[in-house]
């Protein structure tokens, strides 16, 4: 699994901007490669409550999860643990500062894994000239 460059630049903007509070969201891919997130919307503002609105979503098609920590800490939280066994399999948790090294990637069991930053070419919107 791979993430596209322009999807992780993504994922950080909005962690950043939505700090202190928690941004949760949905990982979508293509080919292996991840280049969409869907946005849960109202995340509150502590940890449990950001992945409580994970595990209320339907199960749409999804290869995991990501959200953001308050914190500098990466390290899963039970609850997190038990959402990762459940929803997917690689979950992205951003911490501050926010940047390219601040985020980590785990399989379901919570081991941290590598994930390959790419970049991705996206399919132009069609227009008419
Ligand atoms: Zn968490």
């Amino acid at each position: 699994m791979k993430i596209a460059s322009e999807t992780l630049d993504f994922i950080l903007e909005v962690s950043k901007s939505s700090a202190p509070r928690e941004f949760a969201g949905m990982l979508q891919s293509e080919d292996e490669v991840i280049t969409n997130v869907i946005i849960v919307p109202g995340t509150e503002s502590s940890d449990e409550n950001a992945v409580m609105q994970l595990f209320m979503l339907p199960n749409i098609h999804t290869v995991g999860t990501v959200h953001s920590h308050p914190g500098a800490n990466r390290r899963p939280s039970p609850e997190d643990l038990e959402l990762f066994d459940k929803k997917g399999r690689v979950h992205i948790i951003v911490g501050e500062p926010y940047d390219k090294k601040s985020w980590t990637c785990y399989n379901s069991k919570g081991e941290p894994i590598l994930l390959e930053v790419v970049d991705y070419e996206f399919k132009e919107e069609e227009t008419d000239l």
